[in-house]
């Protein structure tokens, strides 16, 4: 074996309900505008246009019960709770009713954005990369494997933030159907075990500040807590 000149990363994982096995992290893809409600709130139209896809650094998960630190650069912090689908096989090019033979379980996650930044950077015609990949930007919950919940084809979708609710949408809402956003990405490069897909957020996105606790809840899947927190001056310096 060769010597490392550094340590290698650690493993991202997320634990599976119910079980002591845990799943190893790949990649993160999330797709945008996924349901028209939220797709109308953000100005845009609501289309079965190709789905638009970006990508989160594995490094930006965050587990169950985190607290997660207000990221810097950002005065506006928004919450978009998502359908996470997990990837147990790989493949290039699969067709639609083949692309649900892939996905492993599913999961309830977070896409956090630095909605300020996503503006301006969306204006000038720029990357969104800074406004989605950052650290803490995508915890997500425990994974619930599809041989117990099945493929959710509906199912409420809901954000509560102190207790209040923000956004509560239904997974039928979703424009791109799981299988069609496996199939879509597959086309773009090689999917592998243990890639993360997002599928996109319903209405209701809305600002977080230090303080906040989230709880989010996808029926029949599972659901996701985490706090926002200041970062301490002493663990700062
Ligand atoms: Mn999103």
């Amino acid at each position: 074996m060769p010597e490392h000149v550094i340590a290698p990363p650690t493993l991202a994982e997320l634990p599976i309900a119910g079980s002591r096995q845990r799943f190893p992290v790949r990649r993160i893809f999330c797709i945008a505008r996924n349901y028209a409600s939220h797709a109308r709130e953000m100005g845009m139209d609501a289309e079965r246009a190709a789905p638009v896809h970006f990508m989160k650094p594995r490094e930006s998960l965050a587990q169950d019960g985190a607290a997660i630190v207000f990221p810097p650069c950002t005065e506006l912090l928004h919450h978009e709770v998502e359908l996470v689908a997990a990837l147990g096989a790989g493949g290039a090019e699969v067709p639609v009713d083949e692309a649900l033979d892939l996905v492993f379980g599913y999961a309830v996650g977070n896409d956090l954005t630095r909605r300020d930044v996503q503006a301006r950077l969306r204006k000038k015609g720029f990357p969104w990369e800074a406004a989605k990949a950052f650290d803490g930007a995508a915890p997500i919950g425990a994974i619930a494997p599809a041989s117990r919940v099945g493929h959710p084809t509906h199912g409420r979708i809901r954000l509560a933030v102190n207790g209040k609710l923000r956004q509560d949408g239904n997974l039928a809402e979703m424009i791109w159907k799981t299988a069609e956003i496996v199939s879509h990405l597959s086309r773009w490069q090689q999917l592998y075990p243990g890639d993360l897909i997002m599928t996109g957020t319903p209405a209701g996105v809305g600002p977080l500040a230090p303080g906040d606790r989230v709880r989010c809840e996808i029926e029949g899947i599972g659901t996701l807590t985490h706090d926002i927190v200041t970062l301490s001056k002493e663990a700062r310096s």
